[in-house]
């Protein structure tokens, strides 16, 4: 599967039937999660997106206006918050401390329609979709593979749409090598080839742009027309560093998988206990992202991913397997109390992530080169 992403110029009643269906779906969004809450207060009883999708007739038949929303459009909406309440109910699972409650969607906290299967096309540089209609859109790349779905999302007040295919994999000769990658917050990620991947220069040159503008925007004062200016300045920025972040991954990841036939990195899912602090669940949202476009280069590539337990790769000593926590002298230097081996700390815990995933690859069942 590819994603790929094109800026629409919809008409100005376009634009208004878009931001209409919008605010629909959010008050579905928000009519259905009520009812989920009231259920559950109650009668102690769940209900499932399933059973939601079971009303959407019904509430059309009340609520005409919902006609003029594709119905599968609408079916998404109570599937997304099916996958908000499944995710919820894992991490309480897995023990994560502070784990938010779905959340009712503010005025402006629900930018995207999804068309999961029917109802648009493309042809040139026209964008169709159902109870929409026809849409330029800018086609800044050829589009390849057969369409999956389609996404249009709002984004400071310009509109987009991302198309997701299924393309045929090109798979790369083999290189002989495999390689295990640790994320970090002082380096964007070091392998146990030693090398140390930085945030790039004009990256971290936003995110501080970013911080400079936040700050300046919490002294301004609520409702003033200056707070209102700056707001949007800093949701420019957030787009701005969202989009150079995003090259960076594809980039990180595009070199990992041209030179590796095997890429092992820790398992997000598993983290949580031990490891768990503020600046690594502040970090894993772009974590997430990286891996998710690591995991699908490489399915096109015919590579593997391995995602390991990443319990102790930083304590544990990558000669003799001894591990405590006196292994590890500072933020960078390790020494192992056993053998005495040396190393630098993050290089230590890359090479264990690879370790740990060899064995794995021998049983290629095991090992998840999954598609995103
Ligand atoms: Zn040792």
């Amino acid at each position: 599967m590819k994603a790929f992403r094109y800026r629409l110029r919809p008409t100005k009643a376009q634009e208004a039937a878009l931001t209409e269906q919008l605010r629909l779906c959010r008050q579905l969004y928000n009519c259905a999660l009520e009812e989920r809450i009231g259920a559950y207060k109650k009668e102690k009883k769940t209900i499932s997106g399933y059973d939601q999708m079971k009303a959407l007739p019904e509430i059309k038949e009340a609520l005409p206006e919902y006609k003029g929303v594709y119905s599968q459009v609408l079916q998404d909406v109570l599937k997304r918050l099916d996958r908000t309440y499944q995710s919820f109910f894992r991490r309480v699972k897995q023990g994560a401390k502070k784990v938010g409650f779905p959340r009712f969607k503010g005025a402006g906290w629900y930018d995207s329609l999804t068309y999961p299967q029917l109802g648009f096309s493309v042809s040139g540089d026209v964008a169709y979709f159902s109870k929409i209609g026809n849409i330029r859109l800018r086609l800044s790349r050829p589009l390849e593979g057969k369409l999956k779905t389609a996404t249009i999302t709002r984004d400071c007040g310009e509109w987009y749409v991302s198309y997701v295919c299924e393309v045929e994999p090109q798979p790369l000769p083999e290189t002989g090598s495999s390689v295990g990658v640790d994320v970090g917050t002082t380096w964007f990620a070091i392998t146990s080839d030693g090398e140390f991947v930085e945030n790039p220069r004009y990256l971290q040159g936003s995110m501080k742009k970013l911080r400079v503008v936040q700050r300046s925007l919490s002294r301004k004062k609520r409702g003033s027309g200056q707070r209102k200016k700056v707001k949007a300045q800093v949701a420019k920025l957030h787009r701005k560093v969202r989009r150079q972040r995003l090259d960076f991954h594809h980039k990180t990841a595009a070199k990992l998988v041209r030179g590796n036939d095997l890429i092992a990195h820790e398992d997000l899912n598993v983290g949580g206990l031990g490891r768990g602090n503020l600046a690594r669940a502040i970090h894993d949202v772009g974590w997430g992202q990286f891996f998710q476009i690591l995991a699908a280069k490489a399915a096109n590539a015919g590579r593997q991913v391995a995602r390991v337990n990443p319990a102790y790769t930083s304590q544990a000593c990558h000669q003799c397997g001894h591990t405590c926590k006196a292994n590890r002298v500072s933020q960078s230097r390790f020494v192992c109390v056993n053998c005495g081996h040396q190393d630098n700390a993050d290089v230590n815990a890359a090479r264990n992530i690879l370790g740990r995933a060899v064995p794995l690859s021998q049983n290629v069942a095991a090992v998840s080169a999954s598609v995103v």
